[in-house]
């Protein structure tokens, strides 16, 4: 029997392993610095930021709380409205602590506008986030991205937690899909 393998759908890498780690690594060392003296909370969204907030989060020193939320944002599908609910919502209180939102892509830049504004309502003593993606092509609204990773084109990318159709999470690069994939695809 064949081993099907995810590599066999992957058109072409925007961004090795070793790239991302590099970065990763990179971001950890200045959140180490920028947060010396301070109780840092590691907010990550599901289900994309995970790889991203494990590989970070093994990178600090300082001591890193970890929590998660799970949100989603209806549009015609492609595009981000803005309008976005909570699936689930973190377990820890956020009054008066410093959040870090680890984020996989920042694409219109909707959703984590929406996340800042709701944690500094919420009473946070300070937000800011780390975005390993963007796509500056396709902002909408600018949103202040402390730690920003690799700027990438406006193309449909997966792996590294970032999903097509809930596959591809568990590819170790940041990739774009070869089109026989969306082939039959018309959701
Ligand atoms: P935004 O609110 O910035 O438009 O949407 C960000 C979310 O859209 C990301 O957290 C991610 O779930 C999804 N997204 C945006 N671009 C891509 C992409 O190229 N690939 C994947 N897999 N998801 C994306």
């Amino acid at each position: 029997m064949q081993i099907a393998d995810v590599q066999d759908d992957i058109d072409r890498v925007l961004l090795t392993k070793e790239q991302i780690e590099k970065k990763i690594a990179e971001v950890a060392a200045q959140v180490d610095r920028d947060y010396a003296d301070k109780n840092v909370l590691l907010l990550a969204v599901l289900k994309g930021a995970v790889n991203t907030l494990v590989a970070f989060s093994s990178q600090l020193h300082i001591n890193a709380e970890i929590d998660f939320m799970s949100l989603s944002s209806y549009g015609d599908g492609a595009v981000s409205s803005g309008k976005v609910t909570i699936r689930q919502d973190m377990s820890v209180d956020v009054r008066g602590r410093h959040v870090l939102i680890v984020e996989d892509i920042v694409d219109s830049g909707l959703t984590l506008s929406w996340l800042m504004a709701l944690l500094r309502e919420r009473g946070a003593a300070s937000v800011e986030a780390f975005a390993l993606l963007n796509k500056p092509s396709r902002n909408k609204v600018h949103v202040e991205v402390k730690y920003p990773g690799y700027e990438i084109p406006d193309e449909f990318v997966v792996g590294f937690g970032l999903d097509y159709d809930e596959r591809y999470r568990n590819l170790d690069s940041i990739a774009a899909l070869k089109p026989k994939v969306y082939e039959g695809d018309h959701s």
